[in-house]
């Protein structure tokens, strides 16, 4: 996805606290000018548009969809504009207003649109809907400054719209490079320990049940002390290659130097047991000699609120199971896992 459109929802939720508070005083000018001129008098047609604004303005402030949320963003202008131009088309001594308040609708959105284009669009409705009603025979012989009025806030809306907006996108976008830089494993691109470490958190305050599993690189010195530092690296690499191919995981990520971590949602242990053999096989097959490798790994059960380090300590438990039992095996519960029917047999190991 490019990283505009990731950006969206985070832009989204920035801006909206902002544009409540301005819309929210939209309506308290809106009521003011009702309550204020005794000229104005408060009928079913100004209810209505009063109703419309607050139910706009409401809507705006709790939708989640991103184009009905920037629907609903000119459509409050609009309405608002609608409004007043209502009120001085009625009211002439009110008009002297027009050009001042379309002004101030025009400079006071530039930065309440999450597109220079919504902006530009909310402005010319903006004046469509109140030049009708500014009071062109007061400019006779000088209208050329309307239009430099009316251009100008435009031109310098836009402005102020497009460089908010590209400023704000581009903290977003090394906040999230940063973000990301702090999640991810420079080597395996896969999730560190801190975030793994979160992911599982997250899973566990969902009251989600499941299993973990830790794995670990059998032999790994050797391997790095045989063929060189870059193998081993390579080693690793595949790995999480691996992590990634074999299907049924919930999450995983590197947990320490040779060391994987993996999450499985759902109480089945057959499927969590199938799974670990699949992965193990898959590591077993990832590499062609002499540079293969083998992982042995420990298993263990969490249910909802778990305590995490609780768990993390059963699994190396049985992790260390493993290696004691020769390595290249999996141990659920203090129990080798030879295959998925082990589940109808299980031979405790001593
Ligand atoms: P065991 O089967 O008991 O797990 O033995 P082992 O050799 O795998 O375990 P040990 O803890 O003795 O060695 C782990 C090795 O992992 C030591 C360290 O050099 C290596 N290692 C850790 N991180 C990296 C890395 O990023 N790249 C490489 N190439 N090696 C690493
Ligand atoms: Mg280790
Ligand atoms: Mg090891």
């Amino acid at each position: 996805m490019p990283a505009n459109l990731k950006l969206r929802p985070r832009m989204q939720r920035l801006l909206s606290p902002a544009i409540s508070q301005a819309e929210v005083i939209g309506v308290i000018a809106w009521l003011g000018v009702l309550m204020a001129d005794p000229l104005v008098t408060f009928g079913l047609d100004k209810l209505l548009i009063t109703l419309c604004l607050l139910v706009v303005c409401r809507l705006h402030s709790v939708v989640s969809n991103f184009y009905l949320w920037r629907l609903l963003g000119v459509a409050y202008m609009v309405l608002l504009s609608v409004g007043f131009a209502y009120v001085m088309r009625a009211n002439l001594e009110l008009q002297v207003f027009a050009l001042p308040l379309a002004l101030t609708l025009v400079l006071s959105s530039a930065i309440l649109f999450i597109t220079a284009q919504d902006f530009l669009t909310c402005a010319a409705l903006v004046w469509i809907v109140i030049w009708p009603t500014v009071p062109v025979g007061l400019y006779a012989g000088i209208e050329i400054y309307l239009l430099i009025f009316c251009l100008s806030s435009v031109s310098v809306g836009f402005i102020l719209s497009y460089s908010y907006l590209n400023n704000l996108r581009s903290v977003l976008l090394v906040e999230s490079e940063f973000r990301e830089l702090a999640h991810t494993d420079y080597l395996t691109s896969l999730l560190n320990r801190r975030a793994f470490m979160e992911s599982f958190a997250k899973v566990l305050a969902a009251g989600e049940t499941g299993y973990f599993m830790m794995l670990d690189i059998d032999s790994f010195k050797l391997k790095n002390d045989q063929f060189g530092h870059d193998v081993g690296d390579r080693i690793l690499c595949a790995m999480a290659t691996c992590l990634k191919s074999t299907r049924g995981s919930h999450s995983f990520g590197r947990i320490g130097g040779e060391e994987f971590g993996v999450l499985l949602v759902g109480d089945d242990p057959y499927i969590a047991t199938d799974y670990a053999l699949r992965l193990l096989q898959a590591i077993r097959d990832s590499v062609a000699p002499p540079h293969d490798y083998t992982c042995s790994a420990g298993m263990t059960r969490f249910t909802a609120g778990a305590d995490l380090s609780a768990v993390l300590k059963c699994a190396d438990h049985n992790l260390y199971a493993s290696k004691r039992n020769g390595k290249d095996c999996v141990h659920l519960d203090g129990m080798p896992v030879c295959h998925a029917s082990w589940l109808s047999n299980p031979q405790e190991v001593p």
